[in-house]
């Protein structure tokens, strides 16, 4: 009889899950599995350390959540930690499974992942993260437009976003198989304390990006005034904030895209229901920038190959970090990315460009600062923002410096969200 593991990656859900169904149609028997990966539970880069304790937070709920839709269908979920070519082996031999399944995965250390498992593993990577599926887009990935706009025009007019896949009925799982979802604790993080500041407070899970989904959409109708209200900063409705399900794969793109589709049916259609797309299309796109770009899209020249910074030291960064440059736009939004784990995507441009363009510091420090704290964090569109905005990425303009001060007018114009957090 044919057994599979089946490695949940940032695919944390059942519904419109590809590869979970054919795991599910091609083998009587399947092992659901979550490995945390020791070098990012505990890694460090630039002495920053990779995952901080709001992310952990948040992929720990929805591993909860996922347990629980899994034991519904009559199966259950094995969390380890360790190494993940060794843990997954061993799994293999425990149980004696004969291949195994996972979404296949855009940024360069994932997929270098995917090709060492391979090298002892019968396995099988099928493509799940973006909206667009790779095969459907117009061309080879080679060919894929270095400027954003000819991308989305391109799958705009050539590419259709395909039609949602339901949950598998039933998954049958060997007897008395999974564990017991970790704790902080025991994974050795302290907890973290909520703010009642957050602009919501963030749970993890399906469940929960349901009910966000149902929230934004059908009960308050937000989305109806998305484009006016997205660069807000304080609270919950200025946008979506779908960014950490999206990010851990707690819901998929498309299956946020069918609900816009149904809004613009039953409720209205505008450029506000088009402009959350035209932002799931960017997300897209950093995902194939990063297939195309691989290794690239960390280094310091990015994609371009040059430098665009005279860079300087290192030494304040900790200023940056902290939230006490002392020009207090930025510092109100590195306190609240601290505090919550969240900052909007106006703060984020603002924060660094500053940190690159005023402070000269190398923008992989920020990225890797970003990565430890964000709980939307991930690394096609973190990085392919952040080379974006030095110029060394797919900015035709050649990179973004923000006048803060203007930003500030513009954005905060009252002040209320640097008075918020002030402290
Ligand atoms: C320096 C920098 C780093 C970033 N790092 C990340 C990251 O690690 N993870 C992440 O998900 N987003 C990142 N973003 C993009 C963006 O800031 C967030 O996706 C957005 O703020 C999340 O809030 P939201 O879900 O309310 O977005 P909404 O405005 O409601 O947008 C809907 C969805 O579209 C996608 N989206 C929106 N803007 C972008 C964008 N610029 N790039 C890619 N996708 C986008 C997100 O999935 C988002 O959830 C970064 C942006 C910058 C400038």
């Amino acid at each position: 009889m044919s057994r599979a593991i089946y490695w949940f990656r940032n695919d944390l859900r059942l519904e419109d899950n590809e590869v979970l169904n054919k795991a599910v149609e091609e083998n009587p028997e399947i092992l659901p599995v979550y490995v945390f990966d020791e070098s990012l539970l505990r890694g460090e880069q630039w002495g920053i350390e990779r995952m901080g304790s709001h992310r952990l937070k948040f992929l720990l709920e929805s591993l909860e959540d996922l347990k629980a839709h899994l034991q519904q269908l009559g199966s259950d979920l094995l969390i380890k930690v360790g190494d993940t070519v060794t843990v997954l082996n061993d799994i293999r031999k425990t149980y004696n499974c004969d291949v195994l399944y996972a979404q296949k995965a855009s940024a360069y250390d994932e997929v270098q992942l995917e090709e060492k498992l391979s090298e002892t593993i019968n396995t099988k990577f099928i493509w799940g993260e973006t909206l667009y599926h790779i095969n459907d887009l117009p061309y080879h990935l080679d060919e894929l437009p270095d400027i954003f706009t000819q991308f989305r025009k391109s799958v705009e007019k050539k590419a259709d976003v395909r039609k949602l896949l339901e949950a598998p009925l039933q998954i049958h799982s060997p007897q008395g198989f999974g564990s017991e979802v970790p704790s902080m604790e025991e994974l050795g993080f302290e907890p973290v304390e909520e703010d009642d500041r957050s602009v919501i407070q963030f749970l993890g899970g399906a469940k929960a990006a349901n009910d966000r989904m149902n929230y934004y959409l059908w009960d308050k109708e937000l989305l109806g005034n998305y484009k006016q209200t997205r660069n807000g900063l304080i609270g919950g409705d200025y946008s979506s904030k779908f960014s950490p399900w999206l990010a851990h794969g707690c819901i998929s793109p498309r299956q946020i895209y069918w609900q816009v589709k149904k809004f613009e049916k039953y409720v209205k259609k505008n450029s506000s229901t088009y402009w959350l797309v035209f932002e799931l299309v960017w997300r897209d796109y950093f995902h194939f920038v990063a297939k195309k770009y691989g290794n690239q899209i960390y280094q310091r020249k990015g994609i371009l190959g040059e430098d665009k910074i005279d860079w300087g030291s290192d030494k304040l960064f900790h200023l940056w970090r902290d939230g006490k440059t002392g020009e207090p736009f930025v510092d109100a939004n590195m306190r609240e990315m601290n505090a919550t784990g969240f900052m909007s995507n106006r703060g984020r441009q603002n924060v660094a460009s500053y940190l690159m363009h005023q402070m000269k510091i190398d923008w992989r420090l920020g990225a890797a600062y970003f990565e430890k704290m964000l709980i939307d964090y991930d690394p096609c569109s973190n990085y392919g923002n952040w080379i974006y905005i030095v110029g060394v990425g797919n900015d035709p303009r050649g990179g973004r410096e923000f006048n803060i001060e203007r930003q500030k007018e513009m954005y905060d114009p009252k002040g209320e969200y640097q008075e918020l957090w002030a402290n």
